[in-house]
């Protein structure tokens, strides 16, 4: 099943890997012998796909978007992962992770977040499959988010709030480690991108790859071919391109477009467009292109959307932009509230701000009249009324 896998040892060519403490090796090789055998076996298969289906709501629409298609002057379609259960693609990724864990005999699940959205999506996993949840939060996030700190709460999981560095997503992502590394017998720790050390980014990567199976599958039926002309989708971590992107990668009919936040441009010291600045280095346990200083120093990032402010990439996505495999690109802070105001206006749905700047880059490029584009809306916009209230004068 795996159409895009890293090396043996996880490496995407020089990307990847696992730079993990000694502590750490039982539980990350546990994982790493049995990620792939587990996964392609069939009574996880069985189990995987019935819960995507029933309780995520899958296969979610792909939507063919009449009045963007005729404002941008080509096909626009939508692939709607803001209708899954908990309003974003993250849920594919706890699923999967959750019935692993499972198999593992793990008694416990920790997880880090950042906006909230994939803590709600662990706990909410949780409550399903009766597991104990630990979300570490950073203690400005927790103020930022606090419709999202509620509902977890509510689906009974217990929230630490850290309050080391930043007190954001780089600083939870940290304290998880830390408590993974006190108990990695009974612990699994639910990462939410695919970032982190080696099977991580290959496992969630292949978890989100229903996305792009069932683009698809979805675009044979409506227009008689299987490969858009395109595909754009917004880049945090990059879980969401990565499941949008997967069963295309290397496919030159298709051009892979990931967008980064520009936060306030790329020059003004307030961005996490990594990419455009980023500079090859380790962080949390694989090597990638990350924001630092001369001296290796991680940089606090900045976005207007709490989902992409993360100072790296995950390393496959590192591998696909040095190998010529996509393109990534960036959009402000601002052309994102504005993309977000437009699908509202025109059709109808209130996207995430993450989501929003994918949507952005469509004013940024001429498509052909004829191509067909495919939009990954990574999740709804109910999280983000409070900026769009401040910022677009509501
Ligand atoms: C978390 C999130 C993202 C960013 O994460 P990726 O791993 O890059 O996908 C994007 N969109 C939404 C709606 C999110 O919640």
């Amino acid at each position: 099943m795996s159409a895009f896998s890293p090396d043996s040892n996880g490496f995407y060519g020089e990307f990847g890997g696992a730079f993990i403490p000694e502590m750490l090796y039982p539980n990350v090789q546990e994982l790493q012998q049995n990620y792939k055998v587990i996964i392609d076996s069939k009574d996880f298969q069985e189990e995987f796909r019935m819960l995507l289906r029933d309780y995520v709501g899958r296969p979610t629409p792909l939507f063919y978007s009449k009045n963007l298609s005729e404002m941008f002057d080509t096909n626009i379609y939508l692939k709607r992962e803001d209708l899954t259960h908990t309003g974003a693609h993250k849920i594919n990724n706890t699923i999967g992770q959750i019935l692993l864990a499972k198999r593992l005999n793990k008694k416990e699940i920790i997880a880090e977040t950042g906006a909230g959205q994939h803590g709600v999506a662990v706990a909410t996993t949780c409550a399903l499959m009766n597991m104990d949840c630990t979300i570490y939060m950073g203690e400005i996030d927790i103020q930022r988010q606090g419709p999202n700190v509620e509902k977890m709460r509510m689906l009974g999981a217990k929230i630490v709030a850290v309050n080391s560095g930043s007190k954001t997503l780089k600083d939870a992502t940290n304290e998880a480690i830390r408590q993974w590394i006190n108990n990695p017998v009974d612990i699994h720790y639910i990462i939410g991108s695919v970032v982190g050390p080696h099977p991580y980014p290959d496992m969630v990567s292949i978890f989100q790859s229903v996305i792009s199976e069932e683009i698809k599958f979805q675009l044979k039926e409506k227009t008689g071919r299987e490969n858009p002309d395109c595909i754009i989708a917004c880049l945090g971590g990059g879980s969401n391109a990565m499941g949008a992107f997967y069963h295309f990668i290397g496919d030159k009919k298709t051009r892979l477009i990931a967008v980064e936040a520009g936060g306030k441009g790329v020059y003004s010291g307030k961005t996490a467009a990594t990419i455009a600045l980023g500079k090859k280095g380790i962080i949390h346990g694989s090597k990638t292109y990350l924001i630092q200083t001369e001296d290796g120093q991680i940089v606090e990032p900045h976005s207007i959307s709490a989902g992409l402010d993360y100072p790296g990439i995950g390393p496959a996505h590192s591998y696909l932009h040095d190998a010529g495999l996509s393109e990534v690109v960036n959009v402000t802070d601002d052309e994102a509230l504005s993309a977000a105001f437009t699908l509202s206006q025109k059709e109808g749905i209130i996207p995430a701000l993450e989501s929003a700047h994918a949507l952005a880059y469509l004013s940024k490029v001429k498509f052909k009249k004829d191509d067909i584009v495919v939009v990954n809306l990574s999740g709804r916009g109910d999280k983000d009324m409070l900026t769009y209230k401040k910022h677009l004068g509501l």
